[in-house]
């Protein structure tokens, strides 16, 4: 029988509660076995740098997935040249798992209408599948913007990964909004991370 590995890649800049219960809830929805997260340097949708350090972003992901058996993290795309380009890592996770594994590139609603300038989008999508989660604040995922650029099959693949998850209305802009006027961010952040936040001074 196929596994899944789902291969979660974002900013992190921090990683906050909204991505440890999407994660958790798309691993269930999709049956995969495992989730990896993946900071990104620069990511190349992104306009601005993230604002921690790639140091300081790998280790508040160590900290909040520390005892989750089925979340691990990769620092595959740090050590890459800049920008981070999906397609790399894909093929990185490719090469390592045969074809009986199925890898999947989770996203949030708020991707979709970039997905079609991503960097070679054609190829990611032969290697892998992309699953669009339900987020808070973003419509449900609809690709039909996207049919000039995608095929009919790519369509219909993107649109059997949608995963309608639990809303959890966090985002790391947020927080680190909230944290530059010197409030407290609660629970949004696992406690873990908020005292890594307070202890290294980071977001003020
Ligand atoms: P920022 O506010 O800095 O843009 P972010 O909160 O969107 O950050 P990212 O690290 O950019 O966090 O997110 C990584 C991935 O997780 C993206 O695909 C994003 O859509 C998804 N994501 C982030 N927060 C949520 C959430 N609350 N619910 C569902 N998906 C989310």
């Amino acid at each position: 029988m196929s596994k899944k590995i789902i291969l979660f890649g974002g900013t992190f800049d921090p990683i906050h509660r909204g991505h440890i219960q999407a994660a958790q809830s798309a691993m269930e929805y999709l049956g995969a076995e495992r989730v990896v997260f993946i900071p990104a340097g620069r990511s190349p949708h992104k306009k601005q740098p993230p604002v921690a350090s790639n140091t300081d972003r790998l280790e508040m992901i160590r900290l909040a997935i520390a005892g989750s058996a089925c979340f691990e993290v990769s620092d595959c795309e740090l050590r890459r040249p800049q920008p981070s380009y999906t397609l790399d890592t894909v093929l990185e996770f490719r090469s390592r798992f045969d074809r009986q594994t199925d890898l999947i590139w989770l996203v949030g609603a708020d991707a979709v209408h970039d997905l079609p300038r991503w960097h070679r989008i054609d190829q990611i999508l032969s290697a892998a599948a992309i699953a669009v989660m339900y987020r808070s604040g973003y419509l449900k995922p609809d690709f039909s913007s996207c049919r000039s650029v995608f095929t009919s099959s790519q369509i219909q693949k993107l649109e059997q990964n949608i995963v309608p998850i639990p809303l959890v209305d966090i985002s790391s802009t947020d927080i680190r909004a909230c944290l530059a006027r010197g409030q407290d961010v609660g629970n949004r952040v696992p406690p873990q991370v908020a005292d890594y936040i307070r202890d290294h001074g980071l977001y003020r």
